[in-house]
């Protein structure tokens, strides 16, 4: 066995355990998943989400320049069909942060 394997093997490891723990704590409620325009799923922690008026329907927002996804708070409206209930909404909003744009 290579020293390569080894760590791959570990890294792999790794990933499967840090995966494991976030879904579960999206079924905790203590975090919620993001999933971006390549299919990547990241992980934003809850208690970002507002203690007293805690959703998910909130915009997220990926820069195309740092790959920074973050929450942004105000929630949105989404308004369906009469009979329509959301349970998830992916609302995911692309372009450059303010850090990027002021650079
Ligand atoms: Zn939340
Ligand atoms: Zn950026
Ligand atoms: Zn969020």
């Amino acid at each position: 066995m290579s020293h390569e394997f080894i760590a791959d093997e570990i890294e792999d490891i790794n990933r499967a355990t840090i995966y494991r723990i976030l879904n579960q704590f999206c079924e905790d409620g203590l975090a919620h998943k993001v999933i971006v325009e390549n299919g990547k799923q990241f992980f934003a922690l809850c208690r970002n989400c507002g203690t007293e008026d805690h959703h998910h329907n909130h915009l997220h927002f990926q820069c195309k320049k740092c790959n920074q996804v973050e929450c942004f708070k105000s929630e949105v409206n989404i308004s369906l069909p009469e009979g329509y209930r959301v349970e998830n909404f992916n609302g995911l909003v692309s372009g450059l942060c303010n850090n990027c744009l002021a650079a």
